[in-house]
């Protein structure tokens, strides 16, 4: 293991928010000094999504006999049958590079993280305008079927209600402020011991 303990940064949002591109922007700002970590999950791919770069994508099978023998720092049903988790050796694997963790995960893993790892971890919640403005873009995204999208609004309105468990709450109104925000809270909080 690193001798110094990395930081995790955690950030959760309704799909759709907007989340992966604002950590698109962050991942490589030099002054964060980040590190994705790469989530299990038995989700198939969406086209163009690789294994080990997006996700690791596992069967049913594998990924539940990862979770039984306790490979996973948290692993939650986020919609039904579709399991996502970090595991240990992401934490290990990121830690030895000396990187902080950026954990892309949803509501429950996130506090579930901040519980076991307190003051090391860093909650942002990236909050859509508005669950209008949320559908619309899941349509626009075009990568789910009407039956996904209803699953994940509903999945939103419950997200919303654990916003104020966060550290930080930020709206994704304007892509490039919130970027800017993100980057700065992270950089605070990196900044305090
Ligand atoms: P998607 O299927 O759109 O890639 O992700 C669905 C949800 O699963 C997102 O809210 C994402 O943040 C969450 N997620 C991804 N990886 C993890 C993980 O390792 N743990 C938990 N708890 N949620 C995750």
């Amino acid at each position: 293991m690193a001798d110094t303990q990395p930081k995790i940064i955690i950030i959760s949002a309704p799909s759709g928010t907007g989340k992966s591109t604002v950590i698109s922007r962050i991942i490589d700002d030099p002054t964060l000094n980040l590190s994705f970590s790469i989530s299990a999950t038995n989700r198939p791919p969406r086209i163009g999504e690789q294994d080990g770069v997006d996700y690791y994508f596992l069967s049913e099978e594998r990924l539940q006999t990862l979770r039984n023998e306790g490979e996973f720092i948290e692993c939650v049903e986020v919609y039904p049958g579709r399991f996502y988790g970090t595991l240990h050796s992401e934490l290990i694997r990121i830690s030895e590079a000396n990187r902080n963790l950026l954990l892309d995960i949803d509501v429950e893993g996130a506090l579930s993280i901040k519980e076991r790892f307190g003051a090391t971890a860093f909650a942002i919640f990236l909050e859509p305008p508005s669950l209008e403005i949320l559908r619309e873009r899941l349509i626009n995204r075009a990568t789910d079927s009407a039956e996904v999208i209803e699953q994940r609004l509903s999945r939103a309105a419950y997200e919303l209600s654990l916003a104020p468990r966060f550290d930080i709450a930020i709206i994704n109104d304007n892509l490039d402020r919130a970027v800017i925000e993100v980057a700065d809270a992270i950089r605070t909080f990196l900044r305090k011991e």
